[in-house]
């Protein structure tokens, strides 16, 4: 059997261990071919994505179609000299096109470069420039946002469907290999300016296997991830995995909106659902009711802390336990409650899970890089050489400090606590910990007692400098629509995390805010937030 088509073997025929094996090798393969893997070995018929409309219309896309599209897209790059290794971004919201563009892609060899389509121009121009794109696709109303540059601007709608019309196709397609490059990204600036990653082929076979044993899709699974292909987390689980998978995947179309989430899960009879946590508060806190007639299975969450007051929520409106993974664009998906019967742990609430298949993962202590003890926050950190899914080397076009000095850890920039139980909980990024008289304190911590609160819809906790005890805690609160924000609202939501939490550790200040600051993926941008305060404090004094 060749290593290319094992890809298609079914999980349950092995075990998970031989599993890991066949796909590392499928992905790490010299002849590794992308379009191949994603498209053109399955049934021509079979069903890749389903792309529902704002208005709860959907349409069927098969892999036949994307196949045809893609080959036109592939003919129309290759006639503007793009080949191997160049870069083509999308600045596109998710459709049929913009999978035929990513696939066409793929089928030169080159690069694909998502972008988000709720960036602004200032960060388009600045990702562009730092992937040196050489063709970048817009949709209409998103062209505007594109500088000129050394790239050739394509606008899809009705001029890239004339020029697909007149394209020769390409029927061909490229083996790049495990280690040639796939995809160019930035992580989500979450923390500061985003970092250059160039994932390789290889990177893919983490996501694979997160599909197959965390999400733990099964043969009749209706899937639907809602993360928008603009990071990594809806790359790689909306669009890159399901197609290797062959399974079929929803594509909603326009931004997120509760009642329409609503309407396609039940219409859809969608049974597999994961999200951005930011999602799943937004499902609990709006006005659209929970809708008979859900199938839902399977619930996932990733790209941000899950605190506890989700988990609740959807275990009494949706009789389910939400699924906390835990991953990084560097990387892919590294920790996680896994889905899959035979890896099943039982969920904990504000625990992001275990090592996922094919991860070695531990905690280290800061001062010596040794494993801490259980229940000792220290720095979460991959052992690379006993991580077959590892591939990230380093940033592109910028120094790395990401390694043990051995190189025999890659240090993920969070911090992280082993339960006795040996799962493992996040508990900040290391920047965000908040260090008050010597103590440290985790802003998860406090923002999930705070967000058990119900007049809270969500919340950030950051470290405010104080003369005294170096920082205090501060919290930035978003009331729920019918919550009247008042000197009693403040007093009473202190008392509920000294009385939950502890006693010390509560927010000296609670700034009632309509909105915070967010990346365009929905991460809660605590530095800002540091910044204001600093900012407060500065005119003050
Ligand atoms: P930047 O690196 O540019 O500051 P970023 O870290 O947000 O941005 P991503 O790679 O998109 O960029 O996100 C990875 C980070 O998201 C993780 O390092 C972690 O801080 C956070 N994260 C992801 N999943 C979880 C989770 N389940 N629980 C807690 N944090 C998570
Ligand atoms: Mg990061």
């Amino acid at each position: 059997m060749s290593s290319q088509r094992r890809a298609s073997m079914a999980p349950e025929q092995s075990t998970v261990h031989e599993r890991i094996d066949a796909i590392v090798e499928v992905f790490s393969a010299p002849d590794a071919d992308p379009a191949w893997l994603l498209c053109d070995r399955h049934p021509g018929d079979a069903v890749a994505f389903t792309v529902v409309e704002p208005d709860g219309s959907a349409v069927d896309l098969t892999f036949a179609a994307l196949r045809d599209r893609s080959e036109r897209v592939a003919g129309l790059l290759g006639g503007l000299g793009v080949g191997r290794g160049d870069r083509v971004a999308t600045l596109m919201g998710k459709s049929a096109d913009l999978v035929a563009v990513l696939l066409g892609t793929w089928r030169v060899g080159a690069v694909y470069v998502p972008l988000f389509t709720a960036f602004a121009g200032d960060a388009v121009a600045s990702r562009l420039a730092g992937a040196q794109a050489a063709v970048v696709v817009a949709d209409a109303d998103q062209a505007a946002k594109v500088p000129d540059g050394p790239w050739t601007l394509l606008v899809a709608g009705s001029d890239l469907t004339d020029r697909l019309a007149a394209a020769v196709p390409f029927t061909g397609s490229t083996a790049i290999g495990g280690d040639g490059a796939f995809v160019h990204m930035f992580t989500s600036g979450t923390t500061g300016a985003p970092k250059g990653v160039v994932h390789p082929l290889r990177y893919v076979a983490g996501w694979q296997s997160y599909l197959e044993f965390a999400l733990g899709v099964r043969d009749d699974s209706v899937y639907w991830c809602g993360a928008d292909p603009g990071w990594a987390y809806g790359l790689y689980s909306a669009v890159v995995a399901p197609m290797v998978l062959g399974l079929r995947s929803v594509l909603q179309r326009g931004g997120f909106d509760a009642a329409a989430t609503w309407r396609a899960l039940v219409d859809l009879g969608v049974t597999d659902y994961a999200a951005a946590p930011t999602v799943f508060r937004s499902l609990r806190t709006a006005d659209a009711p929970v809708p008979a007639g859900l199938r839902l299975q399977r619930l996932s969450s990733a790209g941000e802390p899950l605190t506890a007051e989700v988990n609740e929520w959807a275990q009494a409106a949706l009789g389910l336990q939400v699924h906390d993974h835990y991953g990084q664009t560097e990387v892919g998906m590294t920790v996680g409650f896994p889905h899959h019967p035979d890896l099943a742990v039982p969920v904990v609430p504000q625990t992001m899970g275990v090592a996922l298949p094919g991860w070695s993962v531990t905690v280290l202590e800061e001062a010596t890089s040794s494993p801490a003890g259980t229940g000792e926050p220290g720095l979460l950190a991959v052992e690379v050489a006993a991580s077959p899914f590892m591939s990230f080397t380093g940033y592109a076009g910028a120094a790395t400090d990401r390694f043990t000095a051995d190189g025999r850890f890659y240090l993920s920039g969070d911090l992280a606590t082993r339960n006795a139980d040996g799962t493992l909980r996040f508990s900040s990024r290391d920047d965000d910990v908040i260090i008050m008289a010597g103590y440290r304190i985790g802003p998860f911590d406090v923002e999930s007692v705070l967000a058990q609160h119900p007049a809270v819809a969500e919340c950030a906790v950051v470290a405010a400098p104080d003369p005294v005890r170096g920082e205090v805690i501060e919290a930035f609160v978003v009331l729920r629509g019918d919550a009247v924000p008042s000197d009693g609202l403040v007093t009473e939501l202190q008392t509920h995390v000294r009385t939950r939490y502890a006693a010390h550790a509560y927010p000296r200040r609670i700034h009632v805010v309509a909105a915070l600051p967010k990346t365009a993926s929905g991460k809660i941008q605590r530095a800002q937030l540091r910044r204001q305060l600093r900012e407060a404090a500065a005119v003050t004094t």
